[in-house]
């Protein structure tokens, strides 16, 4: 604990030499963060530590403050976009609380999870009640659900004899491993797996604030109506990308990631055929792009 403080002492000191005494707009911009800050449990020091002020910009604008989430320190390579990762041992990423999660052991970003915070506390004062079903999956977890379905232990896939449509029929509710975007901490899944869900009642309430709110704290539906697009995935009305990062990461995805890359999975021999990367990685919302 003593540790704790003394760290939390020097920090704010080198917050104060580095940034000067704060403006207001450094104050509101601390509060904010501390807003979401306050009902939570250590966890959420974490994030405090490593989010440093540069990476949120409090802006004025016709008399009135608009919050501008600037990229933060992003470092990746080809293995991140693949999610070749733990994790666990990444200091990138948080476990999510159990009170935001329908699970324990789900990670994300920081940022990610910073920008839920004060997404979920605003909607709570709409009495919109969030919660994350699924978050960070690395490529591993991505192979298990993709191999089960493909040998026949989740779902009847194996039935379908030809294996290009065996593969685009798993690929409309699973993407393969290494083209998951929520291999990156940036996407989250939210309240309900089925889009009938969100049509009426309850569920229609919850999708009709996030389609209206969610972009102020970053975030974007990738897999909207597929009027908007052709192809790809079918619309996902739980599925939210946290764009500031995300954006990032899909821009990067088409010119590090190639096909080679695709591999170590049942299947993977149609990667090129499929257009993996063109047709559903790339295939997103355009306003999410
Ligand atoms: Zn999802």
């Amino acid at each position: 604990m003593i540790k704790i403080l003394f760290l939390l002492i020097i920090i704010t000191l080198i917050i104060l030499f580095s940034f000067g005494v704060p403006t207001e707009d450094t104050i509101n911009n601390s509060l904010v963060i501390s807003n979401v800050l306050v009902d939570n449990n250590t966890a959420s020091e974490n994030i405090w530590l490593d989010f440093t002020p540069s990476s949120v910009l409090i802006s004025e604008e016709k008399n009135q403050k608009t919050k501008e989430i600037i990229n933060p320190n992003i470092d990746f390579d080809t293995k991140y976009l693949l999610g070749k990762l733990n994790y666990q041992n990444d200091s990138r990423f948080i476990e999510v609380s159990l009170e935001d999660s329908v699970k324990s052991g789900m990670y994300l970003r920081k940022e990610t999870y910073l920008a839920f915070k004060q997404m979920t506390q605003d909607a709570k004062k709409d009495k919109i009640d969030l919660i994350i079903i699924s978050g960070a999956r690395n490529f591993e977890t991505q192979k298990n659900i993709w191999e089960n379905k493909w040998s026949g232990l989740i779902g009847d896939y194996y039935l379908i004899e030809d294996e290009y449509n065996k593969a685009t029929s798993i690929l409309e509710q699973s993407a393969m491993p290494g083209t998951s975007r929520h291999h990156w901490g940036t996407e989250i899944d939210l309240n309900n797996l089925n889009n009938s869900y969100f049509y009426g009642g309850e569920g229609l309430k919850i999708y009709n604030w996030l389609a209206e709110n969610a972009s102020k704290y970053g975030f974007c539906q990738p897999y909207s109506t597929q009027d908007s697009r052709s192809g790809g995935y079918q619309e996902e009305r739980w599925h939210w990308s946290y764009l500031p990062t995300s954006s990032v990461f899909t821009q990067q995805y088409s010119s590090l990631v190639k096909n080679d890359d695709l591999s170590g999975f049942l299947g993977d021999h149609l990667v090129s055929e499929l257009k993996i990367i063109v047709n559903y990685v790339l295939n997103i919302n355009r306003e999410c792009l």
